[in-house]
């Protein structure tokens, strides 16, 4: 009798609160790597087993749902809850498994691959299936280039950036099987790592990864009064705000709103950079966005090279006037 195909997992971190757009599109990607001949299955970790949520994930494109929780489960210590986690995850014949970009998974990622003797990529913008290996698209050099890499050993931990999968329409008539895993914690580790206060990052406006509208500013917004204009023109848009780092080093908008490289990965449908010039580590960032719209005062800046649409003008002048024409024909 032949062994079943290893599968796919998707692990997800849940914050509480249910799932979330990044979630879906990596349950998108792993059924449409699985190409129905692998096993789909979501591995969600959480403080309580939420059985709305392994419906949820089904009526996504999972084949199975291991809800795996502890009430004192906290995402930041992963040496507590670990250990019994791959014990679970370790019986499972699995090829990769997939995380969503951020920093827990940034931590979890080579701890997961090193426990279960398999191969880690960080930071993946891409994946395919070719010659029965999964292949890995990330960015190298800095996020000038894009390397694709394979992997010998079995599985692949593989963390992947917003955008890059596609969610899935929910079908109500999908089945699977959905069942929980009661985690252990080792107290000894928990207590190794001692969270002593929290502190909330800047969110306003809606969220950078789920916006369907984005208005990043740069050095060419020229400070924070800037900024403000750009943030008027995004609200207008019913959009988020979003920054280069050079504008964030500055000061003039929160880091948590950084676009690139070291920021976030946005994929909006309108991406609308102000003031940016186009450097490679910022537009690996939004390279998933539909349409680029670009303002800037230089002619030969690269980011028109990335554009749809640009405009050469000064923003301080440009913003001001767009964002007024936009809430006159909004009513
Ligand atoms: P600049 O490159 O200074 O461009 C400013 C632009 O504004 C210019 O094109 C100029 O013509 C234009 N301008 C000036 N005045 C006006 C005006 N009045 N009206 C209109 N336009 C005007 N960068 C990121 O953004 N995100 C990252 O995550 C990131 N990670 C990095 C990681 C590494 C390892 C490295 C090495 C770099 C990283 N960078 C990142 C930095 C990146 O290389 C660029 O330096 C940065 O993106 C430049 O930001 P900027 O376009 O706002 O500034």
């Amino acid at each position: 009798m032949n062994a079943a195909p290893a599968g796919i997992a998707v692990l997800i971190l849940s914050g509480g609160g249910g799932t979330t757009l990044l979630d879906h599109q990596l349950i998108g990607m792993a059924s449409r790597l699985a190409a129905d001949t692998a096993t789909v299955t979501a591995i969600v970790v959480a403080s309580s087993a939420d059985r709305h949520v392994g419906q949820e994930l089904i009526e996504l494109g999972a084949d199975e749902v291991v809800l795996a929780h502890h009430p004192s489960w906290r995402a930041n210590v992963p040496e507590a809850w670990l250990p019994s986690l791959v014990e679970r995850i370790a019986a499972l014949p699995l090829r990769l498994i997939l995380l969503g970009v951020d920093a827990a998974a940034a931590d979890l990622a080579p701890r997961l691959a090193f426990r279960l003797n398999g191969g880690i990529a960080s930071n993946c913008v891409a994946a395919r299936r070719e010659n029965g290996r999964d292949v890995l698209t990330r960015p190298c050099y800095g996020g000038k280039a894009l390397e694709e890499v394979s992997f010998r050993v079995e599985p692949v931990v593989a963390t992947v950036r917003a955008g890059t999968g596609v969610a899935r329409d929910r079908d109500g008539a999908r089945k699977g099987s959905v069942s929980e895993l009661p985690l252990d914690l080792d107290d000894a580790a928990a207590r190794r790592c001692a969270v002593r206060g929290r502190r909330a990052m800047e969110h306003a406006g809606a969220r950078l990864e789920t916006a369907r509208v984005v208005v990043a500013g740069g050095r060419g917004l020229q400070g924070a009064q800037g900024f403000e204009q750009a943030a008027e023109l995004a609200a207008a848009l019913d959009g988020a705000l979003g920054a280069s780092r050079a504008a964030c080093d500055a000061g003039w908008c929160p880091l948590s709103r950084q676009i690139g490289l070291s920021g976030r990965t946005v994929a909006p449908e309108l991406y609308i950079a102000l003031g940016i010039s186009g450097a490679p580590q910022h537009m690996c960032g939004c390279a998933g966005a539909r349409t680029i719209v670009a303002v800037n005062s230089d002619p030969d800046a690269p980011i028109f090279k990335y554009a749809s649409y640009g405009a050469v003008a000064d923003c301080g002048e440009l913003v001001p006037a767009l964002t007024a024409a936009i809430t006159e024909r909004s009513g």
